[in-house]
């Protein structure tokens, strides 16, 4: 029961599957971008990956319109902006 929020009672929690913790991110690595906070993912921190969709290859669109399986395309997040996790983030939140 959730006093709080009412309107989650009974509600189940939400579970995004990821490609699991990795990191910290080595000195010298090119920043990317998360695709959750928008910020860089920067030395020191850790990330993760989230499956995204098929892309932009004209086969693979084909393939995920008729349910077929394709390759998946990947991006890179934060862990702590997919799991909450601040454990290690080094991620500044503000
Ligand atoms: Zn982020």
């Amino acid at each position: 029961m959730n006093e709080n929020r009412p309107e989650f009672e009974g509600a189940q929690p939400l579970r995004i599957t990821c490609t699991g913790k990795m990191g910290p991110v080595p000195e010298g690595f090119a920043a990317a971008e998360c695709i959750v906070c928008l910020r860089l993912i920067t030395t020191g921190q850790y990330f993760t990956t989230l499956p995204v969709g098929c892309g932009d290859n004209p086969e693979n669109r084909s393939r995920a319109r008729m349910g077929a399986p394709f390759p998946i395309v990947f991006r890179a997040a934060h862990f702590a902006c997919v799991t909450g996790d601040e454990s290690e983030s080094m991620l500044s939140i503000v």
